[in-house]
């Protein structure tokens, strides 16, 4: 991990604290439903354990977008449109940087990746056409 070792036994001791006490005072995971509706409830921080027993595994955690709510509106053939509504020729959108077909609602897993895939394929079509 390339790591200082004195650094990264304090952040576990700290994180090992957060985990007996069931309160983590740095990213106060574990505070709200929705966090440990995806926990477990047999811990007392249903979304922390302490690390203790190994072995370990590291691994870089980056962020991501889940989805956009915002972003240029298409049309059916994933055009972008103008404010006025008609196509700006040979310009295309799918996926997070175009308005979400779903509105501002998000009905559930695929509700991304689904329309993304399928609106980058009509663009694709309709582009060599
Ligand atoms: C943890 C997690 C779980 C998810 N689970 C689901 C799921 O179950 N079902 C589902 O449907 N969706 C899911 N999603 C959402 C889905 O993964 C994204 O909505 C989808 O990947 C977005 O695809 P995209 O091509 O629009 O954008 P991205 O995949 O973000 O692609 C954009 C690309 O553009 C590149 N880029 C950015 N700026 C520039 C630049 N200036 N020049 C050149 N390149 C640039 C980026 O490097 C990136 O490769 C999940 C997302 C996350 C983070």
């Amino acid at each position: 991990m390339e790591l200082p070792p004195e650094q990264l036994q304090q952040t576990i001791d700290r994180f090992n604290g957060f985990a007996r006490n069931g309160i983590d005072e740095d990213f106060h995971r574990g505070e709200s439903a929705h966090d440990r509706y995806y926990g477990d409830p047999t811990l007392k921080n249903p979304n922390l354990d302490v690390i203790a027993e190994a072995p370990f595994y590291a691994m870089r955690v980056y962020p991501g977008d889940i989805g956009t709510k915002g972003g240029v509106v298409i049309d059916t053939k994933a055009r972008i449109l103008r404010t006025g509504g008609a196509p700006i020729a040979g310009v295309y959108a799918a996926g997070n940087c175009s308005a979400s077909v779903m509105g501002e609602s998000y009905p559930g897993p695929g509700a991304t990746l689904g329309p993304g895939m399928t609106f980058g394929y009509i663009a694709a079509k309709h582009c060599a056409q």
